[in-house]
């Protein structure tokens, strides 16, 4: 029975029965954690071979004789960019191969952008005044951050299966010069599991802007985690953006932090070649060349990207199981009470779950006092500030199937916990 419908009798004792489940839980002293969408230890086990795949000097040289010991290779060794590129979609002279981390690639164009522009044409955008950042929400915390360190405005766009409200979007890009770009995270998106339609990324390719140098961040950080047989499918935007006649419009990324290793993998940015020639001419002052003994690691590893697609398979029979106990217990325990959804997504690292209004912080309050930490409510907006205060992130990757059990239902009677306080209110 929906939740809604009970009289203030029956919820009143539907609220005392959970209390006691609650306070029973609570006396149990748990520790679990559903916050981390990092990869589990087996995950990371998974590329032990890694490790050994360059292990004396005579292994660091790439298929053309390169010391990868040494100075070198800016845009990454030849090698990467043939295994990343498909990735992104692009080719070899579309692609850079950088370090560990491609938030910080994220994070450092923001920055050279700000403080070069984003050609040698356009007026950096620090000399620009105010400048403002599109925000599809609910969205990845890191992204705001960035935007909110460099004091860059954002404004919230509401997103549904299909992706970012684009009605929306195109209206405001074509009116407000001061729209510099847009976080975009286009396939199995954290933390709803979108992918973007077909229709979305067109419209993105071909909406006219006011702002001549307007960017879009399209972060592929979920480009080849898929959970099932029915993966989503993205068309490439770069390819869109060059039949609408503006190539330069779109930066991508990914990397291989839940592929290989989250603390030591392999980030790559794509773009157009004119804007990758641009990034690159700011590059060199920065630095001679990134980790390439660890680049060619994973072209050793990996052989080719069919191998890294053959490797996610690995990964999926991992993670599908503990997708499936927090679906499960979702749908066991909430699905017929009628005060929340959550999504199912085909690929990526969360699921995305609204409950009533105005209960997630008291459910993750809840959470946190029984030993279960959960994302905290509204980090997935801008400013950390959840409007309708319902949005919570679950991550499932990282805890053991047997605590995750636990956990997913313990948070499932917090939700029930919170939902009958707030209609007795
Ligand atoms: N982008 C998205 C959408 C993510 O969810 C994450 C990590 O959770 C990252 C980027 C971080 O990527 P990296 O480890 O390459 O810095």
């Amino acid at each position: 029975m929906k939740l809604t419908e009970m009289s203030r009798e029956e919820l009143l004792e539907f609220k005392n029965k959970v209390q006691e489940e609650y306070d029973g839980y609570k006396a149990q002293g748990l520790a679990l954690n559903m916050a981390r969408g990092k990869p589990a230890a087996e995950q990371l086990d998974l590329t032990e071979g890694l490790l050994t795949a360059v292990s004396k000097s005579s292994d660091c040289f790439d298929d053309t004789g390169f010391d990868c010991r040494n100075y070198g290779g800016l845009d990454g060794l030849p090698a990467a960019k043939k295994l990343f590129a498909p990735m992104l979609g692009v080719s070899e002279k579309e692609l850079i191969v950088f370090g560990n981390s491609s938030l910080n690639i994220m994070y450092d164009t923001i920055a050279k952008y700000l403080l070069f522009g984003v050609d040698e044409q356009s007026k950096p955008w620090r000399d620009q005044g105010k400048i403002k950042w599109l925000c599809p929400v609910p969205g990845y915390d890191r992204h705001f951050l960035i935007c909110e360190k460099f004091g860059i405005e954002m404004i919230n766009i509401p997103t549904d299966e299909n992706g970012p409200d684009m009605d929306m979007i195109e209206k405001l890009v074509a009116e407000d010069e001061s729209i510099k770009g847009i976080w975009c995270v286009p396939m199995y998106a954290n933390p709803t599991g979108v992918t973007y339609s077909d229709e979305v990324v067109k419209r993105f390719a071909n909406m006219k802007t006011k702002a001549s140098d307007f960017r879009i961040f399209w972060d592929n950080a979920y480009c080849v985690h898929h959970l099932n047989d029915t993966p989503d499918k993205l068309l490439n935007i770069l390819d869109e953006c060059k039949a609408a006649g503006c190539p330069e419009r779109v930066v991508m990324f990914a990397s291989t932090s839940k592929i290989s290793y989250a603390g030591a993998g392999v980030a790559i940015m794509g773009a157009s070649e004119a804007n990758i020639k641009y990034i690159l001419s700011l590059m060199t002052v920065q630095t001679i060349g990134h980790d390439k003994i660890n680049q060619l690691r994973h072209v050793k590893f990996f052989g080719d990207f069919e191998g890294l697609k053959e490797h996610m398979k690995k990964h999926r029979a991992l993670i599908a199981p503990r997708f499936e106990v927090v679906l499960n217990t979702l749908e066991n325990e909430l699905g017929e009470l009628g005060i929340a959804q959550w999504t199912k997504p085909n690929g990526g690292y969360f699921v995305s779950f609204n409950a009533m209004n105005g209960t997630a912080k008291r459910i993750v309050t809840l959470c946190k006092e029984a030993g279960v930490v959960l994302t905290g409510a509204g980090a997935t907006f801008p400013y950390g500030k959840d409007p309708e205060d319902k949005n919570i992130r679950v991550a499932p990757t990282y805890p053991p199937v047997e605590e995750l059990k636990i956990a997913a239902k313990l948070f499932t009677v917090c939700v029930k916990l919170a939902s009958a306080e707030k209609l007795l209110e």
